[in-house]
């Protein structure tokens, strides 16, 4: 098994861990859709000293910037002695993760029980999604131009809805079916109500529009310029009896986000300028214009530039192609009970550091950034340097699967980047796990990354 993070420390570093990751769970469990840790860490970011780029005419060193890209988005920057266009240090993660989301036309009644459909978001095993508590967390959009805000099952005495499974007594021909099909993405519907009203046609439909009409003020057809969010409901927990985890939903890529968040707030003064950019839209594609595809983050740049007083492309161009960047997403955790899709030497282990993927992909390596050996040997001496423990691994043995993550889409702006993350178990699942002495031990990287890289 060999040193991991838990060896190296005394005991004053051990408690500096466990206060960072109890920060952390706080934040993730009130973090849990896109816009909340949007909304979340721009609250933080001005508590840092952070101010909107619309706010500021001119830019110099020290300055601290963020961006918000329709509240789904975020792009902070903290300026370095160095002008803005000799590049930039970035760190870059998703905060989009697999859930299920409400249809437009959602609410409907079938035989007694009221019930809203939803469309899954992400590769899910969708077996993992029923039986269990879930909280409702979005937006509603009305015509007027005013937004409801909808957070229902996450406090303790909210209610909360769920999707309901068969029960093992009459199972037997469903459980004659493989895990792919065993609950179809169309039985992904939740329970929301079984109280009828005096109407004639769907009474308890009827009775739940009523209750939505009375608490926010909305009416059915309010659904279609909706975006409500079906996550699980209730907060990350410390996982183990050492306390050595965390179990929580959306690891995948929260961590690896507020990890990079918490290294550019405790940045000063560097002398490349720090970035730090937040995305959406990871897990089905980074489409959509607050995805990584998004051409937001070049706009945003030029913006920064024109600050400095700089307006050409080429000058952008030059900025770009000498910006280094750590594309973070979590990485598959070793797990001893699912031996047999990982390699054992390039994998990806609980407590020994942040992990660095050269490259990511399936079959054969495809669709990965493949970062260049001599951009990982600088990535190496800057962690020595910094006494940052990493380990390097692959997602799972060759052939056995794989996925993808934003590296790519920077790496196409021509600077150089590489995968980095933390280890995550039951990945993609409702509850995902990760080690407390990676959270910390990325966080310090990141810190070095942002420090040191030249
Ligand atoms: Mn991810
Ligand atoms: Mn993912």
């Amino acid at each position: 098994m060999g040193k991991t993070v838990w060896n190296k420390l005394n005991s004053e570093q051990k408690e500096a861990l466990f206060a960072f990751n109890e920060e952390y769970r706080k934040f993730l469990s009130a973090s849990k859709t896109e816009r909340k840790f949007v909304t979340n860490s721009i609250a933080l970011a001005k508590e840092a000293g952070f101010k909107s780029l619309d706010e500021v005419d001119e830019i110099k060193a020290g300055d601290r910037i963020y961006v918000n890209n329709r509240g789904k988005n975020l792009c902070l920057f903290v300026i370095g002695t160095k002008p803005v266009k000799e590049g930039l240090n970035i760190l870059g993660a998703h905060i989009d993760s697999p859930r299920m989301d409400l249809k437009q036309h959602t609410l409907y009644e079938k035989d007694g029980i009221a019930l809203m459909d939803t469309h899954y978001y992400g590769g899910i095993k969708k077996y993992q999604w029923v039986a269990s508590p879930m909280a409702l967390i979005g937006v509603v959009c009305k015509k007027d131009g005013t937004t409801v805000e909808i957070n229902i099952g996450d406090k303790a005495d909210d209610p909360v809805v769920g999707v309901s499974d068969l029960l093992v007594h009459l199972s037997s021909k469903q459980l004659q079916k493989t895990g792919a099909t065993v609950v179809e993405g169309e039985a992904l519907d939740l329970t929301v109500g079984s109280i009828p009203n005096d109407e004639e046609k769907d009474p308890v439909k009827s009775n739940i529009l009523k209750i939505l009409k009375d608490c926010y003020d909305i009416e059915e057809d309010d659904f279609i310029s909706a975006e409500i969010e079906v996550v699980p409901a209730g907060e990350a927990r410390d996982y183990g009896l050492d306390r050595s985890m965390i179990i929580g939903y959306g690891h995948d890529d929260k961590v690896c986000a507020y990890t990079s968040l918490r290294a550019i707030f405790d940045t000063k003064t560097p002398e490349r300028t720090s970035c730090c950019i937040l995305v959406d839209k990871e897990e089905i594609g980074s489409v959509g214009n607050t995805g990584m595809q998004s051409r937001f983050f070049e706009y945003t740049v030029a913006e920064l530039l024109a600050k400095q007083g700089e307006t050409s492309h080429l000058i952008l161009f030059r900025c770009l192609t000498n910006s280094r960047m750590l594309s973070s997403d979590v990485s598959a955790a070793y797990d001893p009970l699912y031996a047999d899709v990982m390699e054992a030497k390039n994998s990806a282990y609980f407590g020994k550091g942040i992990c660095y993927n050269k490259f990511t992909g399936r079959g054969g390596k495809s669709g990965s950034n493949d970062a260049n050996a001599e951009f990982v040997a600088k990535v190496r001496r800057v962690m020595d340097d910094n006494d940052v423990m990493f380990q390097t691994c692959e997602l799972g043995s060759v052939d056995a699967g794989g996925g993808g993550t934003i590296a790519y889409i920077l790496a196409d702006l021509n600077m150089d980047v590489i995968d980095a993350g933390i280890a995550v178990q039951n990945m993609h699942a409702p509850w995902e796990v990760v080690s407390k002495a990676d959270v910390y031990e990325a966080y310090r990287a990141y810190i070095a990354f942002l420090k040191d890289m030249d």
